[in-house]
Order: C-alpha cells, then structure tokens, then sequence
C-alpha cells in the first residue's frame, strides 16, 4: 500500500494512474490546487494536508503504507516570489510534519518531488546531478531545503528516499482522461494548446533576445507518463534495497526553444497561433536541458516520448478537459 500525498495534481494524478496497475493507492490531497476527478477510481481518495500531524496519525493507523510519495507542495515561482511565506510553510514545514509522522510509524520509503529550479542558472549546457545548485527563487530554496533535510534525515533515522528533480513536465495519458489544468495556467504548452483551442485570444513569447540559435528559452520537455514510470522504478529501488538514498534529474535530453514548441503545436493541430512578441519574464534562464543517464545507467528508465508525442497526448486533453 503506498501513500501518494497530493495525488489529485497534474503529476500526482498522472503517477496515480500508473501506480495503481501495480499496487494498492491511498491519495490525501487537500484539493488546493488538485482535482478530485483526477484521482483513478482504483485508488482510495481522502481529503485532508498534510500539515495535519493529527489527521496523518489517524490515516498511517488505518493503513500499512510500504512508502509515500509527495507532490503535495507550491509551485508558482512568480508566486513564491511575493508569498516566501506560503511556500516555506507549504513545501518545508508541512513536508517535516509528515515526514515525522512516517518515521513515529515505521514508514521510510519516501519519493520526493524537486525542480530543475534548484539549479538556478546553470553555466552548463547539459545538466547533469553534480552540477551546483544554486536557486534564484523561493519556490526552487524551499525544494532544495528539502532535499538537504532529507540527507540529514537518511544519516540519523535511517529515511530512505528518492529526489527526482523534474524537468519541464507537458502531456496527458494517451486516453485524454486526465491532463493538465491549473488556475491561473503559466506554462508554455497548455497555454498555447488553450489558445489553439478557442480559449485564449494571443499568446505571448516571452523574450527573443537570448543566447540561443532562435533568440527564445530552450527547456527540456518530458512526457508525464514517462515522470510517472521513473516514480515507479524509483519507489522499487527503495523496497528492493537497491537505493537507500538517491537523487535523478528526469528529462528528455533535448532542449527545444519557445519558438518550436510553438510550430510543434501549430503542426499538430493544424491551426495557426497568434503570437505576440514582449520582453523577457522575470527569472528564466536561457536554457536548461537534463543529463537523465545517471538514472538510465542505474535503474534503466529513460523518456519514451518525444516533443510532438507529448503535445499530441496535451492536445486530446486540452480539447475536452474535464476539470
Ligand atoms: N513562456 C512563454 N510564454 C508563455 C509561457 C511560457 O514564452 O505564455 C516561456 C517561458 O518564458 C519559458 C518557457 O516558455 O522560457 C517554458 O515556460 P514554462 O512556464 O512552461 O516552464 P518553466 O521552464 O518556467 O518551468
């Protein structure tokens, strides 16, 4: 039985659905920003945060978990910019109350979700694990913060965890059942899918006067089903005892510009974007792009899907959304 806290989000609902195939799954989410309807009628959902040393006592005494897997945390940077204080609270001090909870029963299986924010803006072009963090932003501090407690916490209590440091997460499964929705909506795909689709009037370019071939930002797209196999493979390491502490980046490899995320979508929908040229937004570097073969050579997953597979499967969702 495995715990997924915040399993009613895009990534948590998408893991949800792959780890139910496998294995019994309790979802807590406190629908913050979640969606009920997300959560794969094969799992149990309870609402309630994790915050809650009392309601998470109740719930670990119901149920055996074997581990837990976390996305119940913020993610706006703009946000964490002018609210530290929710995001500090939120993604570190909620995170410690469950992470005391875990180990008062015995639970140390534990899979944690980071960012490639917590790289900053790398002076590299392939990032690879041991390259410095550095985060710019409170958003990608406060995951970091986590990931140096969760070190200290494998040393004194024996915790057991994976971080996997995510890259730019896009998609939906292939059904179009679940998919992206977040209010407000910030990222790249789902905006311009969202504009294609007849809900938006323009999209905007963030800035064309970077270092790069086409002057926009390059990241690195990764298919969230793909995200959620490494979830899989990764909470396998840890019962398996092959990981006892561990840290991946997960992306595809390729670095691809606004610009062609944009003709990709034009291309697989065939429709033609408005688009308007304004200046940069405050915080994004030029290019950042993952090494994944750290966790390819150790647990043998790598990214099936590519750029136009990812806005295919977002495109299904994004025209019959369901929440
Ligand atoms: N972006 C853009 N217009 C938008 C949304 C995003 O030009 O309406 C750019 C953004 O500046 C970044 C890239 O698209 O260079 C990916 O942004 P997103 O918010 O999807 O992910 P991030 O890399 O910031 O986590």
């Amino acid at each position: 039985m495995i715990l997924v806290v915040g399993g009613a989000g895009y990534i948590g609902s998408h893991v949800v659905k792959e780890l139910v195939k496998i294995e019994r799954v309790v979802v807590l989410d406190n629908l913050s920003t979640g969606h009920v309807e997300a959560v794969d009628e094969k799992a149990t959902f309870i609402q309630g945060d994790i915050g809650n040393e009392e309601d998470l006592r109740t719930l670990f005494s119901e149920y055996a978990f074997n581990g837990v897997m976390h996305f119940a945390a913020n993610s706006l940077v703009g946000e964490s910019v002018t609210n530290p204080q929710k995001y500090y609270t939120n993604n570190i001090v909620s995170t410690l109350t469950l992470l005391k909870v875990m180990l008062e029963k015995n639970v140390n299986n534990f899979i944690f979700s980071s960012t490639a924010a917590t790289y900053g803006i790398p002076k590299v072009d392939i990032i690879n694990e041991l390259v410095e963090t550095n985060p710019i932003n409170p958003y990608g501090k406060s995951k970091i913060m986590v990931e140096q407690i969760l070190e200290d916490y494998a040393v004194a209590y024996g915790l057991n965890y994976v971080t996997l440091r995510y890259f730019n997460a896009a998609g939906a499964v292939e059904t179009g059942e679940i998919g992206e929705s977040h209010n407000p909506e910030t990222h790249l795909i789902p905006i311009v899918l969202q504009h294609l689709a007849g809900l938006r009037e323009k999209i905007s370019i963030f800035g064309n006067d970077y270092d790069t071939p086409d002057g926009t930002c390059i990241r690195d797209y990764i298919h969230v089903t793909d995200l959620a196999k490494a979830h899989l493979l990764a909470l396998q390491s840890l019962i398996d005892g092959k990981n006892k502490t561990a840290t991946y980046n997960l992306g595809n490899g390729f670095g691809y510009s606004v610009k062609e995320v944009i003709e990709t979508c034009e291309k697989v929908t065939g429709l033609k974007a408005n688009v308007e040229m304004t200046k940069r937004r405050i915080g994004d570097p030029a290019r950042l792009v993952a090494s994944s073969s750290k966790i390819y050579e150790e647990l043998g997953w790598k990214a099936e899907r590519n750029l136009e597979q990812i806005i295919q499967s977002a495109w299904k969702w994004h025209q019959h959304p369901k929440y």
